[in-house]
């Protein structure tokens, strides 16, 4: 039993003036090697070790496991709610949240969610909440489905990847397929789904990546400042 679990907790074990963390993912399909919920998996991963690292006591909310995910709609098994209706469900459970809750932040695996994140942390910030949203990044993050994430899962959830299906899918630079992919869909680029070539992923580079996003995530909560789309950012030290 993870001791930061909210969803294990019993609420007299639940202290007024709480952090909540909140991992978001996306039901998606992640090419044919890897789980339709590897960004929520990947998110939960990293909220959870984030909250062992602070200092101050901190839940993990259940992840929000439905994103927006409609440049993947085309291949079955993707689940999407949308922009819109993804920015209410963040406010509303902010809102929750903060009535027992001192502070919230997001931790987000899925690009596609970053509008409605944007978005509805804004309107949240003008009501007077205090709360934010921080990205599972990496410097070499690949897409889609491809190094990054193949490693990522390999490491947390090594028995969900098919290794003998993963193969490369397109490599070329979002600049050069961006404009396809936002008219068309992530289809009209990538037979597979694969953004990236997943070929050479490995455990131990899982483990490495998934203990730098932990590090920063945690850093970030710790001492990071909120700009302007509402997601943490490290502090510029002063020269
Ligand atoms: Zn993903």
């Amino acid at each position: 039993v993870n001791d930061c679990a909210l969803a294990q907790a019993a609420w007299p074990e639940v202290s007024v003036g709480s952090l909540v963390i909140v991992p978001i993912g996306s039901v998606e399909q992640h090419g044919p090697h890897l789980p339709l919920d590897t960004d929520a998996v990947i998110a939960r991963a990293v909220a959870s070790g984030a909250a062992q690292e602070l200092e101050s006591q901190s839940w993990v909310a259940p992840t929000l496991v439905y994103g927006s995910s409609g440049e993947h709609q085309s291949f079955p098994g993707t689940c999407s709610i949308g922009t819109p209706v993804l920015v209410d469900v963040i406010v509303e459970l902010v809102r929750s949240m903060r009535t027992w809750a001192d502070r919230v932040v997001f931790v987000n695996a899925h690009g596609g969610n970053v509008e409605s994140l944007s978005s509805a942390i804004t309107q949240l910030r003008e009501e007077g909440h205090d709360v934010a949203w921080a990205a599972c990044a990496t410097e070499d993050f690949d897409l889609h489905a491809g190094y990054t994430e193949t490693s990522l899962m390999l490491h947390i959830a090594g028995d969900t990847v098919r290794t003998e299906l993963a193969e490369p899918g397109n490599t070329a630079a979002l600049s050069e397929i961006i404009e396809t992919l936002v008219r068309e869909g992530v289809r009209a680029v990538s037979a597979n789904g694969i953004l990236g070539d997943p070929t050479g992923a490995s455990a131990e580079k899982g483990r490495s990546t998934l203990e730098s996003m932990i590090a920063d995530v945690s850093a970030l909560i710790a001492t990071g400042v909120v700009g302007p789309l509402g997601r943490l950012e490290r502090a510029t030290v002063p020269s």
